[in-house]
């Protein structure tokens, strides 16, 4: 087995529950190992404090498995699988959802795993190579304890490329349903897995989107950012008078017109932009009374804090410009290198420049199936703000 020795006084965030370890904190590496080899963490006095999967060629060496002397083992793998999936059964069992996000990484204990359950079946999504070194034992798991009708992977994304892993994506198993609808708090959407953003669907929002409905009877609606349409449907489902729904990629504007049809709501009531947000919301002459804005990562890298931060203050300001008074506005950032504290200092920036009271009425963040290990703050990547604007 390989051993990764760490530098003096650098073993505090592994004790502490941090999964990542990065070159900079290792002292000496003991053996040679291909990605994605299981290693052990010893600090620089030889104690071992953790068991991890190892790769030179990622920013991060080494992610943590287990703490202590504990390898990590094929039984253990499929444990902390089914406490993920007896977890989400309990969450949802009675509810009128039948699609959230099964494994969510570092919050389940699982770093480099994502598996999203789609009605039967399910996606996933290896993002390293200690993860796709396991990939078969993953599936054996994931086949026996969920039983899925299809399985479906989309590990096609930019980490896995920093990684040095191969670039997969398709149906693994079983037939996809085509088309694939899936329900979430009573709405149908449909969901492309192999073709959408991400793994086809933002599970994420879905608390949020629940809290938007509670704001939208009569009120004329703005969902930026719209996607395949999720806010769409809750504002309309919910008696908003109108909707426009906006969104730069065409397949998302024709797949959101496609969730609203698929509910039976009112397609009087809508408007469709295949348009960028901010030259939409520039231009908009009628004030909206309600506004989601949910943009994708502005900040890619910690090298783009500064410009994404103009970007969120941008968007926060036009929007709160434009908005009727009394109008509520939801606005996110999904971007990790922009933590809730700064999103509310650039969010209130916005607030003093476009000369408008505001009230905070909602802190926002990432739904119960994406749960954050306490030992790893970056899992919070997605945060959000209601506000009311005076
Ligand atoms: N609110 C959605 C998720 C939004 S994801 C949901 O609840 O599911 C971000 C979306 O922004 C993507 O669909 C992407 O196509 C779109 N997008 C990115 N840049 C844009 C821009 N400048 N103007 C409009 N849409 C944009």
């Amino acid at each position: 087995m390989l051993n990764v020795y760490l530098k003096k006084l650098r073993d505090k965030p592994v004790k502490n529950g941090h999964p990542w370890i990065f070159s900079g904190s290792i002292e000496r590496i003991e053996g040679n190992g291909d990605p994605g080899v299981p290693c052990r963490v010893l600090s620089a006095d030889g104690a071992v404090l953790a068991h991890g999967y190892y790769n030179k060629k990622s920013a991060i060496t080494v992610r943590v498995l287990t703490r202590g002397d504990t390898p990590f083992t094929k039984d253990l793998l499929r444990q902390r699988i089914e406490r993920a999936v007896a977890a989400r059964r309990r969450l949802f069992e009675s509810t009128d959802t039948d699609s959230f996000r099964l494994v969510n990484a570092e919050g389940d204990f699982l770093p480099g795993l994502i598996v999203e359950k789609y009605a039967a079946g399910i996606c996933i999504q290896v993002l390293t190579a200690g993860m796709e070194c396991r990939r078969d034992e993953i599936l054996q798991s994931l086949s026996a304890v969920c039983k899925p009708d299809f399985i479906v992977e989309r590990s096609d994304t930019e980490s896995s490329g920093r990684e040095g892993l191969l670039l997969r994506d398709g149906v693994v198993s079983g037939t996809l349903p085509q088309p694939l609808v899936i329900r979430e708090n009573g709405i149908s959407v449909c969901v492309d897995p192999e073709g959408g953003q991400k793994t086809g669907f933002y599970f994420d929002q879905r608390e949020n989107r629940l809290l938007a409905r509670s704001y939208a009877a009569g009120r004329r609606c703005c969902d930026c950012f719209s996607y395949t349409g999720g806010f769409t449907a809750n504002l309309l489902a919910a008696g908003a008078a109108s909707v426009t729904s906006v969104d730069s990629s065409k397949n998302a504007i024709d797949a959101c017109r496609e969730t609203v049809r698929l509910n039976g709501l009112d397609a009087s009531r809508t408007v469709y932009l295949c348009a960028d947000v901010f030259e939409y919301l520039r231009s908009l002459g009628e004030a909206p009374d309600l506004i989601i804005l949910d943009p994708p990562k502005f900040a890619k890298h910690p090298g783009d804090v500064e410009r994404a931060s103009r970007g969120y203050k941008d968007i926060n300001l036009v929007a709160m410009k434009k908005i009727a008074p009394g109008g509520i506005l939801f606005t996110f950032s999904c971007s990790n290198a922009i933590d809730a504290k700064l999103f509310r200092q650039i969010v209130f920036a916005a607030a003093a420049d476009a000369g408008r009271d505001v009230q905070v009425l909602h802190m926002l963040s990432a739904g119960v199936d994406h749960p954050v290990s306490l030992g790893h703050p970056e899992g919070e990547y997605l945060k959000g703000v209601g506000l009311k604007v005076l």
